[in-house]
């Protein structure tokens, strides 16, 4: 069982989702990369754990390896500020348009 959170912006649309346990990941003998959270057969085979990340400097979303050293910087803009969507607290503003407070609703898979 995970536990999500979903963010829903009223404004803008913005809306994004992360994981307790994040995104498990690994390497198919093709090089593919493979996400398998709970409860996929394959889930077992992981090697590794992404996060969902949200830039509050300009409203991206990406995944971040939990295994890396460095805290990352969003892709698109290069800001440093940016947050784990699982420990993004509820009623935090937009990221995109900063307009609302972002209604949290919790989902379980
Ligand atoms: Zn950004
Ligand atoms: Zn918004």
């Amino acid at each position: 069982m995970a536990q999500g959170k979903n963010f829903n912006c009223s404004s803008c649309g913005w809306h994004a989702a992360g994981w307790d346990e994040g995104l498990p990941y690994y390497f198919k003998a093709s090089g593919e990369k493979r996400y398998a959270p709970h409860p996929y057969s394959d889930h077992h085979l992981c090697t590794g754990t992404e996060d969902d990340f949200a830039c509050r400097a300009c409203g991206a979303v990406f995944r971040l390896d939990r295994a890396a050293k460095e805290q990352g910087s969003c892709p698109d803009c290069e800001s440093t500020d940016v947050v784990a969507l699982w420990f993004m607290p509820d009623g935090s503003p937009c990221p995109r348009c900063k307009a609302d407070a972002l209604h949290l609703s919790r989902a379980i898979s």
